[in-house]
């Protein structure tokens, strides 16, 4: 969705990397993430700062191979060793997807999902996953379970300013970020955690370390030279009247939902949630949250709005996937524009 804007950054963004370079295993053998190319974490931090919407001051960086690793690190680095049974992992319903998935797919003696955040009443440890602005339905998020043996995992994948409007700087105790969506490269697959305390990021890279022995380097250079652009972009803007990247990618979500909304308003079949106003602090714009992804609902008669649509040529992900209704399904709203230009002719031409 945003390659047409960093075509037109061309070689400002153009890595080359030789054959002798980026050869080692090791990065910064003082740092508590080893592997951590120090140029990746300057650019994190900058970033954040130029934003506003992390702290990153006290924490320690760890790089992962796409915040999915990272998300992997964070629950084995949770859950003790030599407990008498696994560790429980919620998040409230609808969830993303991949957390299920993940937390199980090695039947670990570590952890086992536990479902939806709101249904979890035992009394044991557990860790909650807060996504916000949560994928599926875009809506800002705290903790639900309020019980004094949690433990919180914030998965900020989406608090970027053309997602939502950045209140101030979140301040949790791990935190994972994602280039996947903060700038679109999703296939360098470079993730990052800010986490508060040193033994918990040491146990993280402990995972890392076992898993794949660090992260690329050329994919965490490439990252970081995105990242820079988009900060000396931020900070030059009042000079060269250049758009920035964030102004680019929130003009284009903007004019997606714009005309999302124009096409599930023309039929009385589906409805979309609607979000309240609010003043973004990095940008000075009054705006409801523009999410990656349309959390759409079949009104009446519908009960299995994915397969409804599939048989209309839309294919997309249905409720029962996030632990939600079937009425209900995740559409990306982060296609290219040719792709999405099709899915707003094609919605309101359905009939029921
Ligand atoms: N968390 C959330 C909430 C996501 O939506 C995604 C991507 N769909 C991820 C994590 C995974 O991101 P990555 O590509 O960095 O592994």
């Amino acid at each position: 969705m945003y390659e047409n804007f960093w075509k037109h950054k061309g070689e400002e963004t153009t890595v080359v990397t030789s054959g002798w370079q980026h050869i080692s295993y090791f990065s910064d053998i003082n740092n508590v993430c080893w592997f951590l190319e120090p140029g990746l974490k300057s650019s994190i931090t900058r970033l954040h700062k130029v934003v506003g919407n992390a702290v990153t001051e006290g924490r320690h960086i760890v790089v992962g191979t796409g915040s999915s690793q990272l998300y992997q690190a964070a629950i084995y680095a949770l859950s003790p060793p030599n407990a008498a049974g696994p560790m429980n992992v919620v998040s409230a319903a609808p969830f993303y997807s991949s957390y299920p998935l993940m937390t199980d797919y090695l039947k670990s003696g570590l952890h086992k999902w536990a479902g939806d955040a709101y249904k979890f009443n035992k009394q044991e440890p557990y860790i909650e996953l807060v996504t916000s602005p949560n994928n599926p339905d875009g809506s800002t998020r705290q903790d639900v379970v309020k019980g004094d043996k949690g433990i919180l995992i914030h998965d900020l994948a989406y608090y970027w300013p053309q997602y939502t409007p950045i209140l101030s700087p979140a301040d949790y105790d791990i935190m994972l970020f994602t280039v996947s969506k903060s700038t679109g490269h999703a296939g360098s697959r470079i993730g990052w955690a800010l986490v508060k305390d040193r033994e918990i990021a040491r146990k993280m890279t402990t995972f890392i370390e076992i898993n794949t022995i660090g992260v690329s380097k050329d994919s965490q250079i490439r990252a970081a030279k995105i990242l820079q652009t988009i900060s000396d972009s931020c900070d030059h803007a009042n000079q060269t009247h250049a758009e920035t990247f964030f102004d680019y990618s929130y003009k284009l979500m903007a004019q997606r939902w714009k005309e999302l909304r124009e096409a599930v308003n023309k039929t009385e079949l589906f409805s979309l949630p609607d979000f309240p106003s609010e003043r973004c602090s990095f940008s000075g714009r009054t705006f409801g949250q523009l999410p990656a992804f349309a959390w759409l609902k079949c009104e009446g008669e519908v009960d299995d709005c994915e397969g409804f649509l599939r048989r209309n040529k839309i294919l997309t992900r249905g409720g029962k996937h996030f632990g939600a209704s079937m009425k209900y399904v995740r559409m990306s709203m982060l296609s290219r524009e040719k792709e999405f230009k099709i899915l707003t002719r094609r919605l309101p031409a359905i009939v029921s």
